[in-house]
């Protein structure tokens, strides 16, 4: 294939990826975005399959490596998609922010092994332009590849969700970032096994940084990590694109690198944390309080399934808060079934959205469009928080972070100044999940314990289901 053909292929693989990003930014043109991305992917591994080959060159005796490349490249690129498949259609849609993580570290260790391959090859011959893309690539690869892990560690429950704050920690990230940088001098100019050495030694030091700066980070700010860390695996792959020459994989890699920085940067300002905090890992963040983990003051209320529908059936107004039990349920069906009873009975039902409900961005929006509740009854934070004061019956189902009052009145709360839900102004607050257990951040939540509350326990599937049977009596 000649090098214009190429180059044009890759400018068309890029253009797509931009519109696909446009795409995906609306839920309604998310799939048609979703296809461009697809499209693009194909005609880069394409163009990229037939560079090997020799094509773009013409050269005669690339012909006979031709039967060698298409069984190592097209047997990595079988398996690669035939896992990728398995997994991809396999995966709970509350496990996907885990196998993003899991992809992110992929493209962490790509850069890493890309960077070792290139310094090898080169040797002594590497010019300083090189050798420094080659540092940075390693660098960043590492640190994507380790903090994705303690990430997927984390969002599976393998490890907890409490920030492990080490005294001195930031001394620490420092001394692991100047350890980096003087191994990198002394590896410039040294003889090429020594040089390798010192990258190898670059590699430890930055994965150890890795672990430790997503580990310093608590679980409420776990959704901001995993668009921090896609973010730095864009920049990864733009690494690796510098080292093997591939402007496709710059582009691309720039493309996921700056839009995941300002993901980050919205979904913090969203959840009123600091982006500093997140990326030098647990920077200003204090170690839990007592307050947090005790137990609140106030005594717990538990009602049942008869006593709900009466609530419910009386009520004008309410709203129904989704989170992550609902997801696990699965009880989004019922729960449509439930607002179509109470709206033809002339009540005013409505869902109040949190940005971080559930565990990945948008996470209940596609849910409750799964059951076909209407656009129109699903609203934002923003839209919504002022009107609690006017809502008969706020029913929780499966949330706790999201609407737990300590994020506005308790400094001592890790959560302190997260905008959460304020249901805890409705006249009754109806809250189902299985236990006292606390949410994903791992902290107590005074809303339980509230005079206007109750706690309806069970699978929020099942009791929703009753709910549904006892409404319609
Ligand atoms: P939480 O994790 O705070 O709470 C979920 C609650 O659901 C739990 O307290 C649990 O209580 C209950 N529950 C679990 N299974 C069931 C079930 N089968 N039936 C009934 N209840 C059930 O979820 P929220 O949605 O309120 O908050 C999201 C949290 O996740 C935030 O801390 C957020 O930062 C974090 N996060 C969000 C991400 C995102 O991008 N959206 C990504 C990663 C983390 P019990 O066990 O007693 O039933």
């Amino acid at each position: 294939m000649p090098p214009t053909v190429a180059t044009v292929v890759y400018l068309v693989a890029g253009l797509l990826f931009i519109l696909s990003l446009r795409g995906l930014s609306e839920q309604a043109s998310a799939q048609k975005g979703n296809w461009l991305g697809i499209i693009g992917m194909v005609l880069a591994v394409a163009v990229s399959v037939a560079g090997l080959f020799g094509f773009e060159r013409g050269e005669a005796e690339a012909a006979g490596a031709t039967t060698n490349v298409l069984a190592v490249y097209g047997g990595a690129i079988a398996l690669g998609a035939l896992i990728g498949g398995f997994v991809a259609a396999r995966v709970q849609m509350t496990a996907m922010p885990e196998l993003v993580a899991v992809l992110h570290s992929f493209v962490g260790v790509a850069a890493v092994l890309v960077g070792l391959g290139t310094l090898q090859e080169a040797g002594a011959h590497i010019d300083l332009a090189h050798y420094v893309e080659v540092q940075l690539g390693v660098l960043v690869g590492a640190v994507t590849f380790t903090g994705s892990v303690v990430a997927f560690a984390k969002l599976r429950g393998t490890i907890g969700s409490r920030p492990l704050l080490l005294p001195g920690r930031h001394v620490l990230n420092l001394a692991l970032v100047g350890g980096c940088l003087a191994l990198a001098i002394l590896g410039w100019g040294a003889p090429p096994d020594r040089s390798f050495s010192y990258l190898l030694g670059v590699t430890g030091l930055a994965s150890l940084l890795g672990v430790h700066l997503v580990w310093a980070i608590g679980g409420g700010d776990m959704p901001v990590v995993v668009s921090l860390l896609n973010s730095y695996s864009g920049w990864a792959a733009a690494a690796a694109g510098f080292m093997l020459s591939n402007d496709l994989l710059i582009i691309t890699g720039a493309l996921v690198g700056s839009s995941g920085a300002i993901l980050s940067a919205i979904m913090c300002r969203a959840m009123n944390r600091s982006i500093w905090n997140v990326v030098f890992g647990g920077f200003g963040a204090e170690p839990a309080k007592a307050s947090a983990t005790q137990a609140p003051a106030g005594k717990v209320r538990e009602t049942n399934v008869a006593e709900t529908a009466e609530l419910l059936r009386t009520a004008r107004n309410v709203i129904i808060i989704p989170g992550y039990g609902m997801a696990v349920a699965q009880a989004q069906h019922p729960i449509r079934e439930v607002t179509d009873v109470l709206r033809k009975k002339g009540v005013n039902v409505r869902f109040a959205i949190h940005p971080v409900a559930g565990r990945l961005p948008g996470h209940m929006n596609v849910l409750l469009a799964e059951a076909g509740i209407s656009y129109d009854l699903v609203k934002e934070l923003d839209e919504i928080n002022d009107d609690f004061s006017d809502t008969d019956v706020v029913v929780v189902i499966g949330a706790n972070d999201i609407v737990n009052p300590s994020a506005v009145d308790d400094r001592a709360s890790p959560i302190y100044g997260m905008p959460v839900l304020e249901a805890w102004k409705a006249a009754r607050v109806v809250m189902l999940k299985r236990s006292m257990a606390a949410g994903y951040a791992g902290v107590e939540n005074p809303l339980c314990y509230r005079e206007n509350t109750v706690m309806l326990f069970g699978d929020a599937k099942k009791t929703v289901q009753s709910l549904l049977a006892a409404l319609q009596v």
